[in-house]
């Protein structure tokens, strides 16, 4: 199988700052990989340059079969196969969980009412929120919010998830729900790109970890790495998140 994610070598400036420097790593289908670094060190960025919500100025990637780095991509299909979730849930208030969800599968796949509601209610139970159809996000705790906003990911029938970070908002008691959320998706098969501080939880889910410091890919292998960094800025980096 060829991987669902290449980026080869890909630089990006903002102005007069380096971001991204040759960056490289792929994804297999079906595998995790943890996007790991301190603060400012571009793993936003990366991520952001998967799907198309930066460009880049050197380098290559290929997403899903699309060479998103070259003219003419077709952004629609793109961001089809490419589910994003943030920090930030940010949910329509004035609409219910499953009105939410089915926004973009209404808007983009123009799906009937019945296909609808179905792939909804399927995408609210894959994070446990079947019960939560009818409710606005106001009335929900905040990891029940970023359950939401991973179904609406999901209801696109994703081909990959991007995570950027989706717990740190969180209070600590509401990160275990999410991350189970994450778990279950992996266990199912899900190929899925994440930046987290949850090294614990890397070290679980994760195939492959990339480390990321000054916008290079400092080190790169299994998540057994971890436990035995070769450069001493992953030994510094991974002692001080314990
Ligand atoms: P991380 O997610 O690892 O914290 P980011 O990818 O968000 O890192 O940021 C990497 C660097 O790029 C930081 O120095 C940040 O200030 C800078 N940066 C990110 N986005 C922009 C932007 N839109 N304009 C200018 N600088 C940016
Ligand atoms: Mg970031």
């Amino acid at each position: 199988m060829s991987p669902i994610v290449k980026v080869e070598s890909v630089s990006k400036s903002f102005g007069p700052t380096r971001v991204l420097e040759d960056v490289s790593f792929q994804v297999e289908p079906g595998s995790v990989v943890a996007v790991i670094g301190r603060s400012g060190s571009g793993k936003s960025t990366a991520l952001r340059c998967i799907d198309r919500l930066e460009t880049v100025d050197q380098g290559r990637i290929e997403v899903c079969g699309h060479d998103i780095t070259a003219p003419g991509l077709n952004l629609q299909q793109l961001r089809r196969d490419v589910g994003i979730v943030f920090q930030s849930y940010n949910l329509f208030p004035h609409m219910t969980v499953e009105q939410n969800v089915m926004l973009a599968p209404r808007l983009v796949l123009k799906r009937n009412r019945a296909e609808l509601r179905h792939g909804a209610d399927a995408a609210l139970a894959q994070v446990g929120l079947a019960d939560k159809a009818g409710a606005y996000p106001s009335q929900l705790s905040g990891g029940q919010q970023q359950r939401v906003a991973i179904a609406r990911s999901l209801a696109m029938s994703p081909k990959l998830m991007l995570f950027d970070e989706v717990t740190s908002a969180l209070d600590p008691e509401l990160t275990g729900e999410v991350l189970r959320v994450m778990e279950k998706l992996a266990a199912d098969g899900m190929t899925m790109i994440l930046v987290t501080h949850e090294m614990a939880f890397a070290r679980k889910v994760a195939d492959e970890v990339v480390f990321m410091h000054r916008g290079k890919v400092w080190e790169h292998g299994p998540a057994a790495m971890l436990d035995a960094p070769v450069t001493e800025e992953l030994h510094n980096f991974v002692g001080s998140s314990l």
